[in-house]
């Protein structure tokens, strides 16, 4: 097979290739309106568009911050918005030498007749908005499938729809100049142990990379965002060295040597445990064809947020939290972190069962 032409190829190509540049990673600040209320309702916020803006400000301004982000992922509406100077948030990323980046799935919905199990929505419009956020200035998309390890599960029906959803997905981005992340999640939720993780991650990436083939999408064009490989969240926690081997040996088996970066999500991860894990995959030795980043969500915003608590005269103390984060983070990409961000809270457990975003 061969890659559709996109008149945006060689740009495709150099986007993705900067945005896993070693040292640099994804801030994911691109919870919808719902998400971020969960949020703000844990410090006493109110969830309106004045508290959303401030918030991202306090993020996108963050002194130093930005030299450890090669791209953050924007929700529809942040992409649209500005510091309270009047200077847009795409300004201020740009400036910074980051690529604005946004979400573009509308969320998930049960497939009929599983257990649970759902597919992802948004594709019926999704060229059209692509072509609207290209111009508003993002440079790549974040579309988030959703499986889950049970009994019998993920059915084969799953695997295969929210395959085919992430192949369609990343097209439709590379024809409209997007770079498509392809985020198929797999749940931490549960008592399978380390191995059942492995197995389903590389079943389910690998049907993955026959979609996108089927596609023809450019994956030079595209970047992963995969669940690092596991225990279950009810079963006994493994050294993060275990964690490593695990991951990498799943993307060695299926993840194809011109996809440039793999950047995981936290998917419930303490801040510390995402940095530690990742730090200790880019120390393993072995092949690893492509560069090994975050982008992460909970795991880079929790003491942030936390810091901040809607409180102007927070923000500093918000701002180095976050700074403390990225900069741990940015250490784990070259396996250069030595463990000294465990701040306040660094350690708490982040997940929430049944996670939406
Ligand atoms: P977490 O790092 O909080 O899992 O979120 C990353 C993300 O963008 C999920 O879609």
């Amino acid at each position: 097979m061969t890659s559709f032409k996109s008149k945006y190829q060689d740009e495709l190509i150099k986007n993705a290739a900067y945005i896993g540049t070693p040292g640099k990673g994804i801030l994911a600040a691109d919870e919808s309106t719902g998400t971020i209320g969960k949020r703000f309702a844990s410090i006493n916020v109110e969830n309106n568009e004045p508290n959303r803006r401030a918030l991202r400000e306090l993020l996108f301004t963050a002194p130093g911050v930005l030299n450890y982000l090669s791209g953050v992922i924007l929700f529809e509406e942040t992409l649209y918005q500005s510091t309270q100077s009047g200077k847009p948030f795409v300004e201020v990323l740009k400036e910074g030498g980051v690529l604005p980046g946004i979400k573009v799935d509308k969320g998930t919905v049960e497939l009929a007749g599983t257990n649970g199990e759902t597919t992802t929505q948004g594709l019926d419009d999704l060229g059209q908005r692509c072509r609207k956020y290209y111009e508003a200035g993002a440079r790549f998309a974040k579309w988030r499938a959703v499986l889950k390890i049970g009994p019998n599960e993920p059915s084969p029906l799953s695997i295969h729809e929210n395959a085919y959803g992430l192949a369609r997905y990343a097209v439709l981005c590379q024809e409209n100049g997007l770079v498509p992340i392809v985020e198929p999640e797999i749940l931490v939720d549960g008592p399978h142990d380390i191995h059942k993780c492995a197995e389903v991650t590389e079943r389910v990436l690998a049907a993955c990379y026959k979609a996108l083939n089927d596609h023809h999408v450019l994956l030079e064009g595209t970047l992963l965002k995969p669940n690092m490989v596991t225990p279950g969240s009810d079963s006994a926690k493994v050294a993060a060295e275990v964690i490593a081997e695990h991951t990498v040996r799943a993307l060695q088996r299926t993840v194809p040597a011109a996809v440039p970066a793999v950047v995981f999500l936290s998917g419930g991860q303490s801040e510390e445990e995402a940095t530690v894990n990742l730090n200790a995959m880019n120390k393993l030795k072995g092949k690893k064809p492509w560069s090994l980043s975050f982008s992460y969500g909970r795991a880079l915003q929790q003491s942030t947020i936390k810091a901040w608590a809607g409180k102007a005269e927070n923000i500093p103390k918000a701002q180095a939290a976050l700074l403390t984060r990225c900069k741990a983070n940015s250490e784990a990409t070259l396996g250069t972190y030595k463990g000294d961000a465990k701040g306040e809270g660094a350690s708490e457990s982040l997940h929430v069962k049944d996670y939406k975003y």
